[in-house]
């Protein structure tokens, strides 16, 4: 895996030179206050040195994304601009692979992974909001009053202007674009704050942009930390006019109290602590192998992901041991291997922080069923954050390992007697993003899904998303949807006209 060859400019330093990924501003690459290093999680080796934003490049990041908002991008039409997002799509996939080694080399995910999920929707993130902002209508009313006035009410979408986008590090470049398409189809310009964890596709992505007819300015990208560095300085800045953000939950409520003075809109995709339902009528293979899928993509870190798996009791043994087998099968390994298919955990802090409750479910009283502790890969592969895919019996929704979000390869497997009971327990979480139900039952299917407390809910399926669909989740899990026309009503303000005729 080479590093993309477009980021490779550039150290003055003598070797080894390492990558140097600056900030892009206004179309340019622009140095740091400071700069922080950015490891490999597969060998803890260096991938880059990264520029910090400070508080005057995050300024001149939003004076930039506000002057190409009042220049030619703000006045393009939905078609121009629908064409650039195609335009976009196409350049995504001729720089695809090095997207993907990007990529791969901040996360050390599978490279069939990146490939299949992340690179591939990217193009199609662009692609889809090219087609839904073609399409969108407005409101429109003839309004008829009992003297006889007739009035004609329409709405106008405005865009909402310099959008901050702040991203997690679990899919990068894909929930990046999640966000990025539908704030440039309705005509927005953006400063993006990666996460820190992954800032290579982000800087690649914006060179991309420009090469696709992007004009300078529309789209900034400014690297940091959320605290006291550019993820701060960002949403507390006053030129932004709104904040879209996907990230844990106690970052949401720091942002919400740092754009609460200006009173910005915000959208946020928040954590979970999502559950599956297993009725004893489900197909008993398909149910393994898809809570194997939901539980342990991406090394368990997607906010979908499965971490409470409830079980009707008839066949709790058997799905134990399916699911037990699927997780010993599963093959941790280099991103290049065609047969590995877990990656290791983003980084040592973050294994830190998943081995603590790892420690914690034994102190709850879990049984494991599989793995629960760190693998043995080899010397060369030793530095890096590798953890086994891991399962639990002997919990309940009392302990806070069933409660508390992971964001590891983990569930926790829990018994049930009735449709009534799973529900309940379902349901019982501070968090509300996904959920899935398993039974060949489809009128249970239909109700039990109907009665998820969640954004989205899945029968006999996951994460099998269509992008003109809501996305979002209630309570710890976020406010507001994205997906179809709910990110055109986030990303644009409507204007009233009415007329009286
Ligand atoms: P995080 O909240 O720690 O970081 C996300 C981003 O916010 C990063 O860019 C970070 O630098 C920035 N940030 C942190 N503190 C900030 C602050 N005070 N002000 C401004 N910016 C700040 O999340 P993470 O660890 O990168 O990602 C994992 C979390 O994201 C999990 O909780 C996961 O469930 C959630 N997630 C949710 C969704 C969803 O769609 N609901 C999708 C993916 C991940």
């Amino acid at each position: 895996m080479t590093a993309p060859t477009s980021l490779l400019p550039v150290s003055t330093v003598a070797a080894p030179a390492s990558l140097q990924l600056r900030n892009f501003i206004g179309g340019e690459h622009i140095d740091g206050v400071s700069a922080f290093a950015k490891l490999n999680p597969i060998d803890g080796s260096l991938i880059a040195d990264v520029h910090e934003a400070g508080p005057d490049e995050v300024d001149r990041a939003v004076a930039s994304a506000r002057a190409a908002f009042d220049g030619p991008w703000g006045r393009m039409t939905v078609t121009e601009r629908a064409g650039i997002l195609r335009r976009i799509a196409d350049a995504i996939e001729r720089r695809f692979d090095d997207l993907v080694a990007a990529e791969v080399g901040d996360t050390g995910k599978p490279e069939a992974l990146a490939r299949d999920l992340d690179v591939a929707r990217a193009a199609a993130n662009f692609r889809a909001f090219a087609d839904i902002v073609s399409a969108a209508g407005i409101d429109s009313f003839l309004t008829e009053f009992a003297d006889g006035r007739r009035a004609l009410n329409y709405a106008v979408r405005k865009p909402l202007g310099v959008v901050a986008v702040i991203v997690p590090w679990n899919l990068p470049l894909l929930l990046l674009t999640w966000k990025l398409a539908p704030a440039l189809a309705t005509g927005n310009t953006v400063v993006v704050k990666p996460s820190e964890e992954t800032p290579s596709s982000a800087t690649l992505l914006a060179e991309i942009l420009m090469e696709a007819g992007v004009p300078a300015g529309v789209v900034n990208v400014v690297h940091g930390f959320g605290a006291n560095s550019a993820g701060e300085y960002l949403t507390t800045h006053p030129g932004i006019d709104g904040v879209t953000f996907t990230g844990a939950s106690e970052t949401g409520s720091a942002i919400m109290r740092a754009v609460a003075p200006r009173v910005r809109p915000v959208s946020f995709e928040l954590g979970g602590k999502n559950a599956a339902i297993v009725f004893a009528d489900a197909n008993l293979d398909a149910a393994v192998a898809g809570l194997a899928r939901s539980t342990y993509l991406n090394t368990g870190q997607v906010c979908l992901c499965t971490e409470r798996i409830y079980v009707e009791r008839a066949i709790f043994d058997d799905v134990a041991a399916g699911l037990a087998d699927h997780a010993a099968r599963l093959r941790l390994g280099r991103p290049a291997d065609p047969a590995t298919t877990t990656g290791p955990l983003i980084s040592q802090s973050h294994r830190e922080k998943v081995l603590s409750y790892f420690h914690l479910a034994q102190t709850e009283g879990a049984t494991i069923l599989a793995g629960g502790g760190i693998p043995h890969l080899g010397d060369d592969l030793n530095g890096g954050s590798w953890i086994e895919p891991t399962l639990w019996t002997g919990l309940d929704n009392s302990h806070r390992t069933v409660r508390e979000e992971i964001f590891g390869p983990v569930a926790a497997l829990i018994p049930f007697d009735t449709e009534e009971e799973a529900i309940r327990l379902a349901n019982d979480t501070d968090y509300g993003l996904a959920a899935v139900t398993w039974t060949s039952d489809l009128t249970r299917g239909h109700r039990v899904a109907q009665s998820m407390r969640v954004g989205m809910s899945w029968v006999n399926t996951w994460y099998l998303r269509d992008l003109r669909s809501p996305f979002g989740g209630v309570g710890l899990s976020g406010i507001g949807r994205e997906g179809g026309q709910h990110s055109l009503d986030f990303y644009t303000e409507p204007t009233n006209v009415c007329v009286q005729l």
